[in-house]
């Protein structure tokens, strides 16, 4: 199990005090309390790549005042000023992704995990053929298939 995590690009920030507002105002956004606490629980759960119901509920626990609309507001500051992005892998609910290198997305359709795969082609390629005259300023990879350890207990099954 675990040269498959190892493989990944990313492991997720502890979440340091201090360090997420500074990350926060160099993007050029306020860092207000709602939004650390926010953008914290994303770096925490980065391996999740929660939803927004998700985020609110972590969220809650830290700040029992904020409000879903203000996580919504927060979240679209935070993808506005390049902190975290938009994940679309199935018709559920728009998940987050505080990981700003370009990877590609692997949900296991049997235990739901999402995993961050690095990406091997050149930056500025797409890895389709794309016909002359199109620019590619940005490009989503969505994976869905079985991981391992789901692929590995079919057998045992
Ligand atoms: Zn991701
Ligand atoms: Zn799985």
């Amino acid at each position: 199990m675990k040269d498959v995590k190892a493989r990944t690009v990313f492991v997720p920030p502890h979440r340091e005090r201090g360090a997420v507002d500074a990350r926060i105002a160099e993007s050029g956004l306020r860092p207000t309390a709602q939004r650390s606490v926010v953008y914290g629980v994303l770096l925490d759960h980065a391996k999740e790549h929660p939803t927004a119901d998700e985020i609110f509920i972590q969220a809650k626990t830290e700040k029992p005042e904020i409000s879903m609309a203000t996580v919504y507001n927060c979240l679209d500051a935070l993808v506005k000023h390049h902190l975290v992005k938009q994940v679309h892998l199935d018709r559920a609910a728009t998940r987050y992704c505080p990981n700003m290198e370009e990877h590609a997305h692997f949900l296991c359709e049997t235990c739901g995990e999402v995993w961050d795969f690095e990406i091997a082609v050149k930056p500025r390629m797409s890895g389709f053929r794309v016909p002359s005259g199109f620019a590619v300023t940005q490009r989503e990879v969505n994976m869905r298939g079985v991981c391992p350890a789901c692929a590995e207990q079919e057998v045992v099954r």
